[in-house]
């Protein structure tokens, strides 16, 4: 399938009417990595390095993730990797983790909410990144954030770390990024300073869109019964990319529904920039974007709000039809 697409590997998701957005991969696994170079991604958008802690039966040791996150550096050649912070619990339980019994783990103890609460892991995790670049540029995000002060508080730990690092001798990063998830809707609703703090958001609609229409995510019977290209969700979604344009916050969205070339074209129609997906996604994606006019798409989905349609699919659908 890649064969397909490779012509345009090397342009630019360039629409008709002169908007670039960039396409970045997700990645897990040091065998994702190969994909950087054969899918055409700009960097590495997500890298969700609980993947590693979840094929293992034992807590890895620093030294393994220095050398493993350095792997992941050296294999990107310079393009920019978001590391994510282990993001677990809920569907991601650790086999070497006491099990915890909660009533509703995905609005339980998970994520940010365990690296705030067991700063250990979270320290070890933040000073193996730091020896990893070793120089080069670093950029790591807390995935879950639902309030201001859990990323304030993460990035003081990061601050307090990279301090360590110095005075044990390390070299540092040459930069250091550091940015969020917004994968709760209270964080669409945080006061302007966090925008403005914050490095980058990166929309996980995964979860937004779980706790949006409050429909598990793991649960086939309502899993598919709220559209992503439901009006509300997608107001939504523009509404955050209003309040990173008015903040200058730089924002990219990364749930698996960027990697459907329909949901992507609606998400640039509302102005986002930067998207993640599986590396197979990024041909048919691009492919799309460079077909398609973004000013004509926002119409047809502000004429299918006005009708008072439930979801945009059918108007946009129709729109390609028409586009042949
Ligand atoms: C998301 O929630 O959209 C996301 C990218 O994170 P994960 O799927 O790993 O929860
Ligand atoms: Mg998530």
């Amino acid at each position: 399938a890649q064969e397909r697409y490779a012509s345009i590997r090397e342009k630019p998701a360039l629409t008709q009417d002169g908007f670039t957005v960039a396409l970045n991969m997700n990645a897990g696994l040091m065998a994702d990595l190969p994909s950087l170079v054969s899918s055409g991604a700009e960097g590495v958008g997500l890298f969700r390095t609980e993947l590693q802690f979840l094929v293992r039966n034992q807590m890895p040791r620093r030294s393994e993730l220095v050398a493993l996150y350095a792997r992941v550096l050296d294999a990107a050649q310079g393009k920019r990797v978001v590391f994510r912070t282990l993001d677990i619990g809920s569907d991601k339980v650790l086999p070497y983790m006491k099990p915890n019994e909660e009533p509703n783990p995905a609005l339980g103890w998970r994520a940010i909410r365990v690296g705030l609460d067991k700063p250990g892991i979270m320290r070890m995790q933040l000073q193996a990144l730091i020896r990893a670049a070793n120089g080069r540029p670093l950029t790591v995000m807390f995935p879950f954030v639902a309030q201001m002060e859990e990323y304030t508080e993460a990035r003081r730990l990061m601050d307090k770390t990279v301090a360590a690092e110095a005075r044990l001798g390390h070299i540092l990063p040459e930069t250091i990024e550091i940015g969020a998830m917004l994968e709760t809707p209270s964080l669409a609703f945080a006061p302007n300073k966090f925008f403005e703090n914050v490095d980058f958001l990166s929309i996980g609609g995964n979860d937004l869109k779980q706790f949006f229409f409050a429909a598990d995510r793991e649960n086939e019977r309502v899993r598919r019964r709220y559209d992503t290209l439901n009006v509300s969700f997608l107001s939504f979604v523009e509404r955050i990319v209003e309040r990173c344009e008015a903040t200058g916050t730089p924002v990219s969205f990364c749930g698996e529904d960027a990697g459907r070339p329909v949901e992507a074209l609606c998400f640039a129609a509302m102005g986002l920039r930067s998207l993640s997906m599986r590396p197979a996604s990024i041909g048919p994606v691009k492919n799309l974007l460079r077909r398609s006019d973004l000013g004509q798409v926002r119409k047809v989905i502000a004429d299918a709000r006005h009708r008072g349609e439930m979801s945009v699919r059918p108007a946009v659908m129709e729109w390609l039809r028409g586009q042949g």
